[in-house]
Formats: structure tokens, sequence, C-alpha cells
């Protein structure tokens, strides 16, 4: 499965903690992260990720093209909905797009420990119909 990770400034350690938790889980499976996201991940985990831009530079943008092409299969986007007043037009197109193409996406973590079981369960291949490797 193709896992795409981001997480706002305030979230990003739990997004690595939550790496570092289910680093056996995710090992299995092809990362793309948006920059900053996915460098202090990978190195914090030694985890292979792919890194886009960092979202300023239009990281976020890359991985939303992606999904719009039903590249990704899963989301991880851990959203500071605490200090973010309004939401960022590129956040709100992203998720957007996930629910355009039915890709399951996670906006906190309590969603994505349900997900990640899932994933290791096998409740999400049905997107390789999908979306066939080649
Ligand atoms: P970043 O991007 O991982 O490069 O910080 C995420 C974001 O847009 O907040």
């Amino acid at each position: 499965m193709n896992i795409a990770l981001i997480a706002h400034d305030t979230k990003k350690e739990l997004m690595v903690q939550f790496c570092i938790a289910y680093c056996g889980i995710l090992c299995h499976h092809d990362l793309v992260a948006t920059g900053t996201t996915g460098n202090l991940v990978s190195e914090a985990t030694g985890l292979k990720i792919t890194c886009q831009m960092s979202g300023q530079s239009g990281g976020d943008q890359q991985i939303s093209a992606r999904i719009d092409c039903n590249e990704i299969d899963l989301v991880l986007f851990f959203r500071d909905a605490v200090s973010t007043k309004e939401d960022d037009p590129n956040d709100l197109e992203m998720l957007r797009l996930c629910d355009k193409n039915n890709i399951p996406v996670a906006t906190n973590i309590a969603t994505a420990e349900v997900l990640i079981h899932g994933l290791e369960r096998g409740d999400l291949d049905w997107r390789n119909i999908v979306n066939p490797r080649k």
C-alpha cells in the first residue's frame, strides 16, 4: 500500500512517536510524506520514505495530486485543530480529494490507530483491487 504521512508542526512529534510505535507495520508499505514530516520520521525510525517538498513549498499539493490520481491508499494527516484558526485551503483540498477517491484518511491519532490495525489485519486489501500495483 502507498501511505502518505503529513503532520502540522505541533503534531510532528506525535507523528514521530506513532511511526516508532508502528514501524513494524509501516516498513511493509511504501511511504510518502511532506518534506519536514518525512525527514523527521525517517531520521527517528530509519523507515524509507519518499519525501516531497515541504508543506510550505507545495509538498501537500504534491501529495494531493497523487491522491487524485488514486496512487495513495491511506492518508495519515495529523492536524493541529487548536492553533490553526482557519483551515488551510490546501488541507481542505487534500481531505476533499480523499473523499472523492474513497481513500481512508485519519486526521488524528485515535483514527490513525484504528486504521493502522485495520491495515495490519488486511482490512484495506480492497485497495489493491482499486489500485493494483504494477
Ligand atoms: P511539512 O508539511 O511536513 O513539510 O512541515 C506539512 C504541513 O504542510 O504542515
